[in-house]
Order: structure tokens, then C-alpha cells, then sequence
């Protein structure tokens, strides 16, 4: 897996940028930078909407240019920069030239399919691409390692369960691996009955018994989604078949996630459940840094305690292997319907379990095309949105 595993030397004083830095990866990766302010150079930084807090974040730290996505927020960015020598940029075509701007390393931590062309810029120039932004991978998974192998980017892995597993692949001789087995905190509702589930708010379904995370992630993790699309991710990333990626429910997340040899030996990565390790895993890669990140004390711990998902109540594990089986467009496919129904259900205008009924439905009616092009990914999920729009109707 030489696309993943690339080296390149760190830099002793790094250029960096964060798009999404206004979101929970973003801000975590700033609290890490900012406790370390002369190693860093902050060339871009970028958000959807939130322009008070993307101006102070650039304001603070002394960035060169602060873009937001959404257009109609561009004055009220210039306005909170005035006086500053942040440069104010808008408009999706914006974020990707923050990506193409001459940074060493790059955080790839915007939510959704809109992440996606301002991580395949940054791949595009051969970036060291730290990489939060799941949905890219699962959407474009052969696009993007295809685009990462030709142009020589490497892509290093924050999801802490795919941190956890490029810490203990062996990338030389990956015949060895027998299987990865990713670890699953099991979510809010891991004790609570399909009856109830039927009847959260997403008040009650983003309050994650562990992780501290965006909105669109927390419901995803209610759902078990967020464990699919990561078993999609993996299957890209460390390009193994379906057949050799389990989950496991660990609700401590200690275990961030394990490889198993061919020779019986299991290695995993333990720490406490704090994405500061992973990011800064990948912030300081090759090297590592220190972090604020609690320690582990496995005496206080006592146990650590796993057990099988269910099926039944979680089926999104399905899905996950039904649209890697099915292949092409499907999986950005049941990824663009996730993301339409969890915005839903945020909204209040549908249930908890509907999320998992328009899942199945636009992929198992999907038309799969081979994912030659991003036009055809386009086109797809386009697809696959007005789809589970018209499910979302009353
Ligand atoms: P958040 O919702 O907290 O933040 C999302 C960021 O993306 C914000 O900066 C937001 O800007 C920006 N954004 C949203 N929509 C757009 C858009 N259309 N165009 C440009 N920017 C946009 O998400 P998280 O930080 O929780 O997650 C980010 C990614 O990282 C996701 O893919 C998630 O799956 C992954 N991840 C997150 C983890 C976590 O602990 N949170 C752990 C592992 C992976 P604004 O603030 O203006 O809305």
C-alpha cells in the first residue's frame, strides 16, 4: 500500500491547512496548533457558514487566507476581519483553492460529500492529506487512491478506528493480514429497544455516551451508520475485501481498532477516546508529539468488555456490505441518502428509524454504474438525493 504509506520528511516549521476548522475535528486540530504556535504556519483555514468563528480562529492564528463555503457569509467574514491581514475568500470553488494553496500538510475535515473537491485538489498535488472526511473515501474510494497513487499525496488516516489500524498494519507484507477488526463504541442507543429508538429526538441521539463530535457523526454513530461507512472507508484505504473486515462492539473505546495476522497475533492501538491522539498522530507524522489527550490507567479501568453488534436492531452494517458488494456508484450512493435523512431528522421532520428505512430503500433500488468519472459519481448522487428526498415526504 504504497499510496497510503508514503514518506516525506516533516518540516520544521509546517504550513498547514484546515478545511472545516470551525468543526469539532477542526477546532481539535487548532487546539493542538495553537500549544505550539511557532511550529505551525496556518496558510488557509475554511468553514460552511460560521464566519465569527472562523475569523477569530484566523485572526488568532495569524492566518493567510480565511474562506467560507456558503457565499452570502463572505461580507460578514470581511467584516470580522477587518483590520487583519486574514484575506477573505467565498464560494465552494474558494475552499478548493484553499486546497491547492502551498501547504505541507492539510486537514481534510469538512462533513459529507462536500468535502470531496477539496480533498481530491489537495490529493491532485500531492499533498500530505490528514483525512477526517469519511464520506470522501466511501463516495470516491478507487477515484481517490487511483488519484493518490499517481500524484504521489499521501493520505493519513485521523477516524481514529483507521489511525488505529495504520498504526499496527504492516505495509510491507500485508499478505500477513488476516483480518481488520474495527471497534464500535455501539452508540447512544446500544441498550435501548427498537420500540424506543422509533421515538428519539436528535436531542437525545446526538449525546454520545463517549465521543464528543459533530451533529451529522453523532446520529450516524446512533444509527451504526458511522460504523459502515467506516468499514467502506477501511476497505478503500487499506484496500481489503469485505470478507476480512469485522466490527466489534467495545463501549469503553479503548481499543481504537485491531489487526489480525495470519499467525494468530492481534495488534491493536489502545489510549483514551480523545481525537487529539489521532490528530496529532497525523500532525506530527513521522514523529509524534505530545498531546493533551488523557492517559490510559487500565488498573482504574478495570475491564474492557466487547461483544457482537445486532444485526436486527443496527442493519446498517448490512447495507455497508451490500454496497460494497454491489460496487460502483453504490456506496456514494447509500452515503448521499445518509446524508439527506440525518439532515431530516435533525430537522425534525422525520424519525430515528426512518433514517434507516431511506438508507435501505434508495440502495436497494440504486442503479450501480461502474465509477469511472466524477461525473458519473455526480450524476449518482444526485441520483440518490432527490430519491431519498421524495422518502422524506410525508
Ligand atoms: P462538524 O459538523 O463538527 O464540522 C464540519 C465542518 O465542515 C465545519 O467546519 C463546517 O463549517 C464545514 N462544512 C459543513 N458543510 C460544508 C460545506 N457544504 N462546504 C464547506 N464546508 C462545510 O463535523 P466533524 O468535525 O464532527 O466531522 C468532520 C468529518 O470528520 C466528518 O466526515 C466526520 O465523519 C469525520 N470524523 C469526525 C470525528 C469527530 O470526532 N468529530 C471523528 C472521526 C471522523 P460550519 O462550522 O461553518 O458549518
Amino acid at each position: 500500500m504504497s499510496s497510503v504509506q508514503q514518506m516525506k520528511p516533516a518540516h520544521a516549521r509546517r504550513k498547514i491547512a484546515i478545511l472545516g476548522s470551525t468543526g469539532s475535528v477542526g477546532q481539535q486540530t487548532i487546539d493542538l496548533i495553537a500549544r505550539a504556535p511557532d511550529a505551525y504556519e496556518v496558510v488557509a483555514l475554511t468553514a460552511n457558514k460560521n464566519a465569527v468563528k472562523l475569523a477569530e480562529q484566523a485572526k488568532a492564528l495569524n492566518a493567510q487566507m480565511a474562506v467560507v463555503a456558503d457565499e452570502s457569509q463572505y461580507r460578514a467574514l470581511k467584516d470580522a476581519l477587518a483590520g487583519s491581514n486574514v484575506k477573505a475568500a467565498a464560494g465552494a470553488q474558494a475552499v478548493v483553492e484553499a486546497a491547492q494553496a502551498d501547504s505541507d500538510w492539510i486537514m481534510s475535515a469538512i462533513v459529507g460529500a462536500a468535502g470531496l473537491p477539496g480533498t481530491l485538489a489537495a490529493a491532485r498535488r500531492g499533498a500530505t492529506i490528514a483525512f477526517a472526511n469519511k464520506e470522501t473515501l466511501v463516495c470516491a474510494g478507487p477515484l481517490m487512491m487511483k488519484l493518490v497513487a499517481e500524484c504521489g499525496a499521501t493520505l493519513l488516516p485521523v477516524d481514529s478506528e483507521h489511525n488505529a489500524i495504520y498504526q499496527v498494519f504492516d505495509f510491507d507484507h500485508p499478505e500477513g493480514i488476516s483480518r481488520l477488526i474495527l471497534t464500535a463504541s455501539g452508540g447512544p442507543f446500544r441498550s435501548t429497544s427498537r420500540e424506543e429508538m422509533a421515538k428519539m429526538s436528535p436531542e437525545q441521539a446526538v449525546k454520545h455516551p463517549v465521543w464528543s463530535m459533530g451533529a451529522k457523526i453523532s446520529i450516524d454513530s446512533a444509527t451504526l451508520m458511522n460504523k459502515a461507512l467506516e468499514v467502506i472507508e477501511a476497505h478503500f484505504l487499506f484496500q481489503m475485501p469485505p470478507e476480512k473486515i469485522d466490527v466489534l462492539v467495545h463501549p469503553q473505546s479503548v481499543i481504537h481498532s485491531m489487526v489480525e495476522y495470519q499467525d494468530g497475533s492481534v495488534l491493536a492501538q489502545l489510549g483514551s477516546p480523545d481525537m487529539r491522539t489521532p490528530i496529532g498522530y497525523c500532525l506530527a507524522w513521522p514523529e509524534r508529539m505530545q498531546t493533551p489527550a488523557p492517559r490510559l490507567d487500565l488498573a482504574k479501568l478495570g475491564q474492557l468488555t466487547f461483544e457482537n453488534p445486532d444485526p436486527v436492531k443496527f442493519p446498517a452494517l448490512r447495507f455497508a456490505k451490500e454496497a460494497m458488494k454491489k460496487g460502483g456508484t453504490a456506496p456514494a450512493m447509500l452515503s448521499a441518502a445518509n446524508e439527506v435523512a440525518v439532515q431530516a431528522f435533525l430537522d425534525k421532520r422525520i424519525g430515528f428509524l426512518d433514517i434507516e428505512r431511506i438508507n435501505e430503500t434508495v440502495l436497494s433500488e440504486s442503479n450501480v454504474a461502474p465509477l469511472t468519472d466524477l461525473e458519473i459519481l455526480a450524476e449518482a448522487d444526485g441520483a440518490a438525493r432527490a430519491r431519498a428526498a421524495e422518502l422524506i415526504k410525508p
